[in-house]
């Protein structure tokens, strides 16, 4: 017996001395969601380099592993840091260089946040983004008659929620020389009673917003910094840029090089000539925190607007069927440019007709089963028939819970009584490829990871309505909402080997939570807090 315990004693004594393994960092004394394939749990997990080496118990880590730093998570919650599929970091970054007219309830409301915002920023184009005219009492279109009086000799461009429609003020319109009558593919030039309203749909806003100077690059890195700060505190680790330019990809690297920028970024290359001609000189670019190889398409606009592709006319508005960005021949060519580069094709689409238009385009390309991983961003709404050619194609539908939340006030009317039981479907859409990716595509919609994952599970919003939730049938569950946050978006961006897991060799992406986000009543989602967030090991955000 005494041999026993001298035997026990030694063993004990070498371990801890001379083969203790060094690492940078020993988390313990948590409840760790790995979020691997069997949903397990674990206590400790010790970080090299950057990298989790080991994942389990307390004791078992800590006397394995000798560490230089060392967190005790005090009996908190650690999940994978999340990843948001779908969002636009740049556009969320220049929102907050400009007038904020999100949750604003009515158009006087919009004009007294302008008139104080001017009074701060006295120069140049007055830009603002956000406004809903769906949460106004008087649901109409605005027009520009009061931007015309308050600012008669600077130019006003406000963008809507969806980014789809905009409002310009008379200056801004004599800038861009548009005119009443002035027709175009792909938008619409409001007039009423033979005059410009200031609304612009779709193609519309871009005949404007060219001539918006471009910010410059120390205010792109400034803006870019500052949305950083925000998604660290909701605990976002990697963001999916949906569509930018070459050189917004150059600009990152340039800034993650230098340490500047710490976000993992998956960037989607816009749709132009500039940057199939970038992606063909260059190929795939991949860095630890960058991944470049996909491309943005959009098929059509956006429900709130009428700018959707429907297959029948809106349910409001007889005749009008919304409308397809480009040509079908666009569509085919650049399909096959980007396959033929083997790159991933991520396509806006919203309407069904703009959503089978493009399933259709894939399946020629595709021809079947396959592991390219071609996207359907938003699969917003989907014709009962065209369902199954997610799953036959594995085209992967990449979907933003909130959309539906804060859709389901007006859907209906858009889409009548039979068609909206397609939309916002996403336990059907999730059913075909079993994994499906989930986002918020913010600014149009907040940037916080709660949001996605309240509306994934309980499809209410924030006062509890719809008191049973919004068409239940396409709940996810907890653990889909979770993985669709994480690994499931990992997956849609090649990456589920390096993150989106807690697991030996991954990326130390991680977050502490004051509250258990899977046992945490569904009417207490919302006020889930990040305690922590780290990147590679490195603590980027802590609560204050
Ligand atoms: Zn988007």
């Amino acid at each position: 017996m005494k041999k026993f315990f001298l035997f026990v004693f030694v063993g004990i004594g070498i371990l801890s001395c001379a083969q203790k393994a060094k690492v940078d960092l020993l988390v313990y004394n948590a409840t760790i969601y790995t979020v691997d394939s069997k949903f397990s749990t674990a206590e400790a997990m010790a970080v090299k380099d950057g990298k989790i080496i080991d994942v389990g118990k307390t004791a078992d880590l800590q006397n394995k592993y000798e560490a230089t730093g060392k967190l005790d998570a005090e009996g908190k919650f650690i999940y994978p840091g999340f990843i948001d599929a779908h969002a636009h970091f740049f556009g969320y970054g220049s929102s907050l260089q400009n007038a904020d007219l999100v949750g604003t309830e009515s158009w006087g409301a919009i004009l007294d946040v302008l008139k104080k915002f001017a009074s701060t920023h006295p120069d140049g184009w007055l830009l603002g983004r956000g406004w809903d005219q769906n949460d106004w009492a008087a649901k109409d279109f605005p027009t520009n008659d009061k931007l015309n009086e308050l600012f008669p000799g600077r130019p006003v461009l406000l963008t809507r929620v969806d980014g789809h429609a905009a409002i310009a003020n008379k200056k801004a319109l004599e800038i861009a020389n548009v005119k009443a009558g002035d027709k175009l593919i792909g938008g619409d030039i409001e007039v009423k009673n033979g005059m410009l309203t200031g609304i612009l749909i779709d193609n519309a806003v871009g005949l404007v917003r060219r001539f918006v100077p471009p910010s410059t690059e120390a205010q792109t890195k400034k803006s870019l910094v500052e949305a950083q700060a925000n998604c660290f505190a909701m605990g976002l680790t990697t963001i999916d840029d949906c569509g930018s330019g070459f050189g917004s990809v150059e600009l990152v690297k340039k800034m993650q090089e230098a340490g500047e920028l710490k976000m993992r970024m998956y960037i989607m290359l816009s749709d132009g000539t500039a940057n199939y001609n970038w992606a063909k000189k260059n190929g795939k670019l991949k860095t630890d925190r960058l991944n470049v190889r996909s491309f943005k398409v959009y098929a059509d606009g956006a429900l709130g607007s009428r700018g959707a592709c429907l297959l029948e006319p809106y349910a409001d508005k007889p005749g009008h069927y919304g409308f397809l960005l480009s040509s079908q021949q666009h569509f085919d060519s650049v399909a096959k440019v980007i396959y033929d580069l083997g790159f991933q094709m991520c396509t806006h689409a919203i309407g069904d007709s703009g959503n089978r238009t493009m399933l259709k385009i894939y399946a020629k390309y595709l021809k079947g089963k396959n592991d390219r991983r071609w996207r359907i961003e938003h699969a917003q709404v989907i014709n009962k028939n065209d369902f199954n050619l997610f799953g036959d194609y594995n085209i992967v539908p990449s979907v933003q819970p909130t959309h539906g939340t804060s859709d389901m006030y007006w859907a209906g009317d858009r889409l009548g009584a039979e068609r909206v039981k397609g939309a916002y479907a996403f336990k059907q859409l999730l059913q075909q490829n079993n994994w499906i990716p989930l986002g918020t595509d913010f600014p149009v919609e907040d940037i916080s990871p709660f949001k996605t994952f309240y509306a994934g599970v309980v499809r209410k919003d924030a006062k509890g309505w719809p008191t049973n939730g919004y068409q239940m049938e396409n709940a996810m569950s907890r653990e889909e909402t979770l993985r669709g946050m994480t690994i499931w978006a990992a997956k849609s961006n090649f990456e589920e080997n390096e993150k989106g897991s807690l697991e030996k060799g991954k990326f130390a992406d991680f977050i502490i939570l004051d509250t258990d986000l899977m046992k945490q009543a569904s009417e207490k989602l919302l006020q889930v807090k990040v305690l922590k967030t780290f990147v590679g090991g490195e603590k980027v955000y802590e609560s204050k």
